[in-house]
């Protein structure tokens, strides 16, 4: 049975192409962002500290802070990236003790609730599908009135809405996962720890929901493994990207930015964008030039009652003319359905419309026209290549 973690279809989500290079190709990146390194740390800390707790051993918040040092220290590689300018390593491995002591200070000791797992690997068989779905689950605690806890911590620099918090998937499909192995769960609460910020959020889930997102997942998962193109997705995301040496969209910027000046103004493709920046702007002004010229030539025609005006080698014939138009779509769509009603019940339509092939190609794609009818409308088709340069401007981030 294929398996699918929330941060497997997570990947699809947020690119497409990172998830093929990530899942599919099983291509592992070199670098993680430090953000990512200090939630590891975070979280094996507070594993161990619940893990004492099993044991009968007080946790100490010394030891707990030793334990994420030496951790730090040991596993800290050349491939963890800080991203953010301003900031170093040691800044973040400063937040990682900070929510490590608020939380500890905040719980000790941490007899709110029974532990009953930590780092717990959950399964949930999707129905009528080949699909499971697995997580680990942070820590499942249980409290005196039977009551069961999915703990999840966070170490995220934003604090999400309650809102968020009462639409996540993530918990939810956890509960699903622990539902059916302890015949004592009649009532579970969803608790997420978000340390940077000392608070904790809770919420639940009624059966309905959770029926539902069963089979929302499943139709997700299909959507993945029916997908035929995986397109490289830019966002904000891209900055902690491991795969930017390989991403279509990245690998240029990845490959010039420790060029230095020199070298940079100097290589191809920088150059050729330049150029080609250039002349879009020599261009652009020109038209602006032009379009005043004409007014000016039309204003002269019409001062100077001429329809030819001479120069030293050519001369402007000046046509002024008046033609009737009609509403468009885009510009009144009211007024365009009454026109194209009126045209249909006159039968004059099939005379005046006009073929959209691009219409086609979304009725085609979105398979809204029967199978047969697009079968022998395939067989019309010519697949032809168009080449587009698309210029935007460089951020700040990424510059
Ligand atoms: S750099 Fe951005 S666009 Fe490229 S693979 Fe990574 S997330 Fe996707």
């Amino acid at each position: 049975m294929k398996t699918y973690s929330y941060s497997r279809i997570g990947a699809y989500e947020n690119c497409p192409f990172q998830f093929k290079l990530r899942y599919i190709d099983r291509i592992k990146p070199d670098t993680e962002g430090i953000e990512a390194f200090m939630g590891s740390r975070v979280h094996e800390s507070l594993e161990k500290l619940y893990r004492d707790k099993m044991m009968a051993k007080d946790p100490q918040l010394d030891e707990l802070i030793d334990f994420y040092d030496v951790n730090w220290e040991k596993k800290f590689h050349d491939g963890v990236l800080v991203i953010r300018k301003d900031y170093t390593s040691d800044n973040y491995k400063e937040i990682g003790r900070n929510c490590l002591e608020g939380y500890y200070r905040r719980y000790y000791p941490f007899e709110q609730a029974k532990t009953i797992a930590l780092e717990m690997r959950i399964e949930v068989p999707l129905p009528d599908s080949e699909f499971k779905f697995i997580g680990f689950i942070d820590r499942v605690d249980q409290r005196e009135n039977g009551t069961y806890e999915i703990h999840d911590y966070k170490t995220s620099s934003t604090l999400p809405y309650q809102s968020e918090i009462d639409q996540d998937k993530q918990l939810a499909l956890y509960q699903l996962g622990i539902e059916p192995l302890w015949n004592d769960i009649s009532d579970v609460d969803l608790v997420w720890h978000y340390l940077k910020f000392d608070k904790e959020f809770r919420s639940k889930r009624n059966r309905i929901t959770l029926e539902m997102l069963k089979e929302e997942i499943v139709k997700k998962i299909y959507e993945i493994e029916t997908a035929e193109s995986f397109e490289p997705k830019e966002s904000a995301l891209c900055n902690w990207c491991g795969y930017q040496d390989l991403c279509p969209s990245k690998k240029h910027a990845f490959k010039v930015a420790d060029l230095p000046p020199d070298a940079f103004i100097e290589e191809d493709g920088v150059r050729l964008v330049n150029r080609f920046i250039e002349l879009k702007n020599q261009k652009k002004k020109l038209e602006e030039e032009e379009s005043r010229l004409k007014d000016a030539i039309y204003r002269y025609a019409l001062r100077e009652g001429v329809d030819v005006i001479n120069g030293s080698e050519y001369r402007l014939r000046i046509k002024i003319s008046k033609k009737p138009e009609y509403p468009s779509k885009s510009r009144d769509e009211e007024r365009y359905n009454e026109l194209v009603n009126l045209l249909k019940s006159s039968g004059i339509w099939e005379e005046v419309s006009v073929f959209n092939s691009n219409k086609l190609v979304k009725l085609l794609d979105t398979k809204q026209i029967d199978d047969t009818v697009a079968n022998s409308i395939k067989t019309f088709e010519e697949i032809v290549e168009y080449r587009r340069i698309y210029p935007s401007r460089l951020k700040d981030d990424e510059s």
